[in-house]
This record gives structure tokens, C-alpha cells and sequence, in this order.
């Protein structure tokens, strides 16, 4: 079963709903799309589809990792179906991928899910392929086009294909696509899209350029995961401690000592929190630095790279501009504020626990956190242990076993 979370942002604060999808008709479609899927034999969606096909409706950019075998192409395909107008003759909808094969699967998926639209039609545009037979399928005024980087950007130059008035652009494979050093094509196909445009991103991976493209042309982009099926759950101790205020700064610096962390992220809700807590921690002498939203881009990047590189120790840092950091060692997490979405805390404690490595999250709350904390737990499946300072100074866990002893056992349950 699948839960859809939808996020509305008002400035600095966010809504949260929750919502199960377990069928397509929760989703709305249209008569000729449920035709589509049935004759595809298609009984319900992939968890994927659940969460993205909602989202992409709502107008919302979207960033979802998901292992291939998912289900994508119709995670994006079907909201085109229901978001094209049949009666506007400009390309509303384009597709960029990294290969011809590639193409060609998405667009005989899309033709599928068109089976009962013969308003609709589509374009399948890449290099190798004769340029005089894709100019007459141009000429019908495709609704939506499924491309390669190169052979698209060869078509906007001969202005045969213009992307003008595209309301949804989807990259498929992204981390791929841009690996093979597609990144300044897709810019330059971004860019001749509206400033509006919808931009979707799937990525097996969000590697640094990924993330690059998304902090460049989404704008409150919703992120989804999807776990492979059968990926393990990381090795991650969850720990929380009553703490508040300021006293959590000293509270972390003292969890930090006692286990003689080198590598830790430390995440806030906003800016001015993230910004207060790293100029603190820097005159307690601490190795510090920190990354928020408002940071330019190339200060990120040498952020990061110099994080990556044990250059500094503690990385203060909001969720957005957190996103897709991928180190591989941090040893622990410090929630210094409650994620205000519980997908949030599950990206928050992902960063540690990589790669069979061992790791842990702590989790400052008061008591009024007690529901919101009770949520979290339901959401994510996660067990926390409670832990405190015993009088002699120490961090125990409420039976009064000492937190070294208790990591252990909790990762090896
Ligand atoms: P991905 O792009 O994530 O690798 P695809 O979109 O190529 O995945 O889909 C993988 C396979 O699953 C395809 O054969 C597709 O037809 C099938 N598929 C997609 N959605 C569903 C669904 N809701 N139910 C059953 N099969 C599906
Ligand atoms: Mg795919």
C-alpha cells in the first residue's frame, strides 16, 4: 500500500496532507485513460504512479528516485493524458531521455495510454533516425514529443520544433542522461521552454548534477522515493532526547564528544535557525559550515565538496538545501527541530547508515512533541529509544544502559 503526501508551501511553513492511493480510480482519470490501462491490464499503480500521478496534476515539479522496473513511464505519462489540451496545436508535454532505445519504449507505453485518445498525438524524435520523416510527423502538430538531447536541439535550430508554449517537461533518467555529458543540452532545452514549465526529474540516483538541473529550474519541487524491492533498511540507532531551546546545542556537542563523532548532519527547519546555530557553534571552535537556501550555488558546491572531503566536521543545513548530498560515512543526525513532514525524517536519517555502515539519528523534542513524534514513528516504522544525561554525565537510554552499549543492539536486532 501506498501513501501519498502532498506538501503546500506557504513561504517558509508547509501544509501536509496524507493520503492512501491504492487504485486508479481514487486517482480521478479520465473514461479513456482507465480504458487505456485496463486493456494494458494494468490492475493497480505502482507505488510510484501513487504518488507522482497526483502530484504532476496538481501543477506541482517533481523529483523521484526510483530503481528502474517501477513503473515511471506511466507515472508521468498519465497525468499528460489528463493535463493536454487536445485543441492547442503547440507541443504542451516533452520527454527528454539519454538514448534512441529509450525513446522508443516511452513511446510505445504513451501510445498504449493514448489507445483511446485519437485526439492526442506524439512525436518520437531521435539521432539516427531520417530528418525528413520526423519533419512530416512535426507537421501534424504533435501534442507531446519523447526525444533525444541532440536530435531535439537539432529540430528547435531548424524551427521544427518549439517549445514555447510546453507546460510539462519530464526528464527520464536524469542521472544517466547527464552523466553522458547531455547537461548543457538540457539546459539549453529547458531554457527554451516557459520560465513555468512544470519540470518532472527520475533519476535511479540524484547525483550532484541531478541536483545541479533541480536547484536550477524546479521550484518547490515534491520529492519522491521509492525503495527497490527487497533494498534493505540502512542500519540506522534512533535515539530521542528531550531538549530544547539552546540547551540542544550543548546537548548535541556533548553527545558528539562522548562518542567521538568526526562526520555529522545536523538539520533545522529553517534558515535562520540553520544560520544562528553554525555561527554559535563556530565561536565554540567548533569545524563547522553550513548550507541553506539562500547560499549561491558555487558556495554550496565548495560546501559540499569541502564536507565530502572531512575539511569540516559538522554540516548545519535545512532539508531543501540538503537535498541529494551524497556522502557516504556520516556517522550520525541530529534533528535539532522535528521535520515538519515525516517523509522529511526519512530523508534526514538516510544520509547516515550508507552503505552497510552503521549509523545513527538523534531526535530533539519536548514533551508537547509527544503525537507529532508518535506519527512520525507510525509513518516511518521507525522504533526510537529515549536517552538522557544520567548524573554522572552520561548518555544512557531510559533502563540506564549507556548509548554505546545501546547502539549496538539496537543494529543488531
Ligand atoms: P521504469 O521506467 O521505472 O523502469 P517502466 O515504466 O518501463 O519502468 O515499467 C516497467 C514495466 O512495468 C513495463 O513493462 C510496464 O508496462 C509495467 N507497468 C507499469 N505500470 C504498471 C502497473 N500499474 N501495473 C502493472 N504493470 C505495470
Ligand atoms: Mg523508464
Amino acid at each position: 500500500m501506498s501513501k501519498i503526501q502532498i506538501v503546500y508551501h506557504f513561504g517558509e511553513e508547509s501544509v501536509c496532507m496524507t493520503e492512501e492511493i491504492t487504485s486508479f480510480e481514487q486517482l480521478s482519470l479520465r473514461e479513456e485513460t482507465r480504458k487505456a490501462l485496463k486493456k494494458m491490464g494494468f490492475a493497480a499503480p505502482t507505488p510510484v504512479q501513487a504518488q507522482t500521478i497526483p502530484v504532476m496534476m496538481d501543477g506541482y515539479d517533481v523529483i523521484a528516485k526510483a530503481p528502474t522496473g517501477t513503473g515511471k513511464t506511466c507515472a508521468f505519462g498519465i497525468p499528460l493524458m489528463e493535463t493536454i489540451r487536445p485543441d492547442c496545436a503547440d507541443i504542451q508535454a516533452v520527454i527528454v531521455c539519454p538514448t534512441r532505445e529509450l525513446c522508443i519504449q516511452i513511446a510505445d507505453e504513451l501510445r498504449q495510454l493514448m489507445a483511446f485518445r485519437p485526439d492526442l498525438r506524439l512525436a518520437c524524435l531521435y539521432g539516427g533516425q531520417p530528418i525528413a520523416k520526423q519533419l512530416t510527423v512535426l507537421k501534424k502538430n504533435p501534442h507531446i514529443v519523447v526525444a533525444t538531447p541532440g536530435r531535439l536541439l537539432d529540430h528547435m535550430g531548424r524551427g521544427t520544433a518549439w517549445l514555447g508554449n510546453v507546460y510539462t517537461a519530464v526528464l527520464d533518467e536524469a542521472d544517466e542522461m547527464l552523466k553522458m555529458g547531455f547537461i548543457k543540452d538540457v539546459r539549453r532545452i529547458l531554457n527554451a521552454t516557459p520560465g513555468d514549465t512544470q519540470v518532472v526529474m527520475f533519476s535511479a540516483t540524484i547525483s550532484r548534477e541531478v541536483m545541479d538541473v533541480a536547484w536550477e529550474y524546479q521550484h518547490d519541487a515534491v520529492e519522491i522515493t521509492v525503495q527497490a524491492q527487497g533494498e534493505s533498511r540502512p542500519l540506522i540507532a534512533q535515539f530521542e532526547m528531550l531538549s530544547s531551546g539552546d540547551r540542544r546545542t550543548q546537548d548535541m556537542l556533548a553527545i558528539i564528544d562522548e562518542l567521538d563523532l568526526h562526520r555529522v548532519m545536523v538539520f533545522c527547519n529553517r534558515k535562520n535557525t540553520v544560520r544562528r546555530l553554525s555561527d554559535r557553534l563556530h565561536k565554540q571552535g567548533r569545524s563547522v559550515d553550513c548550507l541553506h537556501g539562500d547560499i549561491p550555488q558555487s558556495q554550496r558546491n565548495r560546501v559540499m565538496s569541502g564536507y565530502r572531503e572531512g575539511a569540516f566536521e559538522i554540516l548545519v543545513a535545512t532539508d531543501v538545501a540538503a537535498r541529494g548530498i551524497d556522502v557516504d560515512d556520516v556517522e550520525a543526525v541530529f534533528n535539532y527541530d522535528i521535520p515538519d513532514e515525516n517523509e522529511y525524517y526519512l530523508h534526514r536519517i538516510g544520509r547516515t547508515g550508507r552503505a552497510r555502515r552503521k549509523g545513527m539519528a538523534f531526535t530533539f523534542i519536548t514533551p508537547d512533541d509527544r503525537f507529532r513524534m508518535r506519527d512520525i514513528k507510525k509513518y516511518t516504522h521507525s522504533e526510537m529509544e529515549a536517552v538522557a544525561f544520567n548524573d554522572a554525565g552520561h548518555l544512557v537510554t531510559e533502563n540506564g544502559l549507556p548509548l554505546t552499549e545501546a547502539l549496538e543492539l539496537q543494529i543488531e536486532e
